[in-house]
């Protein structure tokens, strides 16, 4: 059976689309977002009450708020190459409420405290709009929805049965289309205040700024090489320097944990992204979208999509590709047949939009693990605390991970560390080549299941019953 993205496009125009593409993420383009901070690399000894390992989106939030709670407490953040560069940079800006990677996956494995979670994740999302609008953070908070889209018969179904789960609104063909424009929209399911979107490089600039402001000292090009738990406290050395810390916050997402026992729990799951040129008002009114809402299809292998601040449309996903060997490596990122089935995709979408090109082409690894949402652990006898594992939608869970991690150092229990998904880890990988010929069969048999009215085998079957699976 085909899908609707199996229609043919005509090559020339995909060529002439990519033609302009340059490779990088268009957030983090100086002509696209202008000048960012730096900050000195360390060098030398220094001593701290909290090292945060990390410059991301966990590292940043984890230094504010540990700044927040302690005000006199010493905080160093140091960050490997520059704040943001990873995924926290790359992201599609997607600010969803959900800790669990969505309903199906957190009611499923957390039956019992799904309520909390849900709420939790709310409270953290509106946490996060409040301290982005107390500290003036120019980062284009837009508090627009979530717009979830069939392009198949069988996944109207799909939505009509969350709409009757409570999980938003559900819009028949006629309605959808008066939201946003496209001929493969079957129907709709919007969800009006659990996402909003923002320029993620701008949140981590702003958070940076905000956190040296509170007296953090950041430290880019700056990399952990090696932790050593004494009884004081943890030495981390690093190329030019060592900091003695009383706590360490690990918030090394994606890249192999200074912890080698965590590194079976994730493997990297690479995901690609196009960026047009800012449209037009003309081109944008072909479309309609005035509600700026986010948008994402419902296929196992789903498109997500979002308008930025000046009418670019951020295009992504679909493809989530591991490659054998579990390593982060730049050489799996410009992947041209990605790009080109990307860009297909596009044009089978919004076929008005044939004049549009795409300026910008990126990709970037995703920490996977097999329950689709973080986890957390405590090492060094409770000195050290790390968070993994937020396969695709970290972007608001990553403010809840840092006030967790803080939590658990603290050592008093807290309506966040006594819940079962902070306590329980998830199963690790296997170690390769098993890892990698399981994930092929995964992605092979989600595929089939696309092209079989979402029909999964039984393979697939029997992973859900296990509670184990592959995501991006
Ligand atoms: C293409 C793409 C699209 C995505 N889209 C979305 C989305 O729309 N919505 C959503 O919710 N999520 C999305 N995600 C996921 C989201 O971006 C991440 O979950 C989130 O950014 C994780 O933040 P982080 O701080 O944990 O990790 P990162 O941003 O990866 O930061 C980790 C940092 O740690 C540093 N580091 C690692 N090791 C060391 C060391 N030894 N010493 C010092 N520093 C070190 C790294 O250099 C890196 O900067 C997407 C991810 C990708 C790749």
């Amino acid at each position: 059976m085909q899908t609707v993205f199996d229609r043919g496009v005509d090559q020339s125009l995909i060529a002439e689309a990519l033609a302009p593409a340059v490779f990088g993420s268009m957030w983090l383009d100086p002509d696209v977002v202008g000048p960012r901070p730096h900050f000195p690399p360390l060098s030398g000894a220094t001593n701290c009450d909290l090292l945060v390992v990390g410059g991301g989106y966990t590292g940043l939030w984890t230094a504010l708020h540990a700044a927040e709670r302690n005000p006199g407490a010493a905080v160093v953040l140091i960050e490997a190459e520059r704040l943001g560069w990873a995924a926290s940079g790359r992201n599609g800006g997607f600010v969803d409420a959900s800790l669990t990677h969505g309903t199906v996956n957190g009611k499923s494995r957390w039956p019992n405290e799904f309520d909390e979670l849900e709420r939790l994740g709310m409270a953290n999302l509106d946490g996060m709009q409040a301290d982005i609008a107390s500290h003036a953070m120019n980062v284009d908070w837009e508090r627009t929805g979530m717009l979830t889209v069939a392009t198949e018969p069988h996944q109207a179904e799909w939505l009509r049965d969350m709409a009757d789960g409570g999980e938003g609104d559900f819009l028949d063909r006629e309605a959808v289309r008066a939201e946003v424009n496209s001929p493969t929209y079957q129907a709709g399911l919007f969800a009006p205040d659990t996402c909003a979107t923002v320029h993620p490089a701008r949140l981590v600039f702003e958070l940076a700024r905000v956190c040296a402001e509170r007296g953090v000292r950041i430290h880019e090009r700056t990399a952990a090489r090696a932790l050593e738990r004494g009884s004081t406290g943890v030495k981390v050395t690093t190329a030019r320097g060592t900091i003695a810390a009383q706590r360490v916050v690990l918030a090394t997402n994606v890249f192999p944990s200074l912890l080698r026992r965590n590194r079976l729990y994730t493997v990297p799951v690479y995901d690609y992204v196009l960026a047009t040129e800012p449209l037009t008002d003309a081109q944008l009114q072909r479309i309609g979208w005035q509600g700026r809402q986010g948008v994402g299809d419902s296929a196992n292998q789903f498109h997500y999509y979002r308008l930025s601040a000046d009418n670019r449309i951020l295009w992504g996903g679909y493809d989530a590709v591991y490659f054998l060997g579990r390593r982060v490596d730049p050489r799996y990122e410009d992947r041209p047949d990605s790009f080109r089935k990307l860009a297909a995709h596009f044009f089978i979408t919004f076929p008005q939009l044939a004049d549009v090109r795409f300026t910008h082409r990126w990709a970037g690894p995703i920490d996977t693990n097999t329950r689709f949402c973080a986890h957390w652990g405590l090492a060094g006898r409770g000195r050290i605390a790390y968070v993994n594992g937020f396969t695709g939608l970290g972007v608001a869970a990553a403010r809840f991970a840092g006030d967790v991690c803080l939590d658990l150092l603290e050592g008093r229990p807290t309506e966040r560390t006594e819940l079962e998904m902070v306590r329980r880890k998830p199963l690790p990988f296997p170690p390769e080549p098993l890892a990698g010929i399981g994930i092929q069969a995964t992605r092979w048999s989600l595929d089939r299941a696309d092209h079989n009215a979402g029909r999964r085998n039984l393979l697939l079957r029997t992973l859900d019953r296990l509670g184990l699976g592959f995501d991006s």
